[in-house]
């Protein structure tokens, strides 16, 4: 597979890099404080779970990196997507060839999002003959300059933002008094300079192979579903199952952390959980957070129909946004704030007013 620059990508899809427009700070997802604390080196921890099967669950970086799947196969490797940056990826690659020399042969990218899929490119150094499979709407997304947090086009958006951040950063480091902080701060813009870095010189690897409803692959000894089943956290989620190990990777339409609804379908992703359920696992492996068993579906999906109801409702009565935003986040604590609240990003407090706000555009506006 010839590897491109991003340039040359752009250029193909009759984009010009210039004309892509810069990032609204609300379309981030995934950030975290200036002043977390994060892991400058130990990226991914492999968690077994089912024979064969790996959860690497990723540390908090500066800049976000999602999970993977790691399916191994008399074959070869099959790996559910790839991360923000190929640097990670690389990292995630090196810890596969402790568990198997053998390649690395299919990458699924579950959705369009940067920090899924940025990281393909190291995989297709690694073989020439590597598939990447992604859905149909998915790839489309890909090349689209309005899809949301994503995409080739986001890449420039990407290296349009960071300079502003980086000096944010610098600025923050002068003020920050705290020397904890003072040194979360330093380690999290050098992650961001080199970042930035490695945006410039990213060549994008698109998807070689789509879905448009199901494909099962018979991988090396290994039954691998590959499962569209409606529009949810993305218009184009595409679910792996695994059903004689009973494992299922969601990527971010289920996730152990609060749900990121700006590019998502809130009343449409209750109904694809509900379709999710009825496959037959144990074990999801999420796009962020830690392995979990089938029991966090219902809480999850709970969280996002109450969120429906609750806006709804307070629409209804009249509640102007800013109301909504206050009394929907204290309603709903008791049930959801301790469970969404597990890692130090994506809690609850973080984002349940930008998922009242969306709610509130995409259900009762319908914008
Ligand atoms: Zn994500
Ligand atoms: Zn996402």
């Amino acid at each position: 597979m010839a590897t491109w620059t991003r340039r040359q990508v752009l250029a193909q899809m009759g984009l010009a890099a210039a004309a892509v427009h810069t990032l609204d700070p609300h379309e981030l997802c995934c950030t975290v404080a200036a002043h977390a604390q994060t892991a400058d080196k130990e990226l991914f921890e492999l968690k077994k779970v089912a024979d064969g099967v790996y959860g690497a669950i990723a540390a908090t970086r500066y800049k976000v990196n999602c999970n993977a799947a790691v399916i191994l196969t008399d074959d070869g490797v099959v790996v559910v997507d790839s991360h923000s940056k190929p640097s990670a990826s690389r990292v995630m690659y090196q810890q596969i060839q402790g568990l198997t020399k053998k390649p690395v042969v299919k990458v699924i990218n579950t959705h369009f999002h940067w920090d899924h899929w940025q990281g393909n490119e190291s995989y297709a150094a690694t073989n020439p003959k590597l598939e990447i499979i992604a859905s149909d709407k998915t790839k489309e997304n890909l090349g689209k300059p309005d899809a949301g947090v994503g995409g080739v086009p986001y890449i420039e958006k990407q290296i349009a933002n960071m300079p502003g951040e980086i000096d944010k950063l610098k600025a923050d480091i002068q003020k920050e008094a705290d020397p904890q902080k003072k040194q979360n701060l330093e380690s999290n813009l050098r992650q961001a300079e080199s970042f930035l870095q490695e945006l410039k010189s990213m060549k994008p690897t698109l998807p070689t192979r789509t879905v448009a409803t199901t494909l099962t692959l018979k991988e090396g000894g290994r039954e691998i579903q590959l499962h569209v089943l409606g529009r949810g956290h993305t218009n184009g989620d595409l679910y792996t199952y695994l059903p004689k190990e009973k494992v299922i990777a969601t990527g971010d339409a289920l996730i152990d952390w609060m749900p990121f609804l700006n590019d998502g379908y809130p009343e449409d992703w209750v109904q694809t959980l509900t379709a999710v359920e009825k496959l037959d696992f144990a074990s999801i492996i999420p796009g962020h957070g830690e392995v979990r068993p089938k029991s966090h579906l219902a809480f999850f999906r709970g969280y996002l129909s109450d969120l429906i109801a609750a806006v709804k409702k307070a629409s209804a009565e009249g509640a102007t946004l800013a109301e909504m935003q206050t009394k929907i986040g204290d309603q709903l604590a008791a049930k959801y704030e301790a469970g969404m609240s597990k890692y130090p990003l994506g809690r609850y407090r973080d984002r349940v007013g930008q998922n009242v706000e969306m709610v509130h555009k995409k259900v009762v506006q319908k914008a």
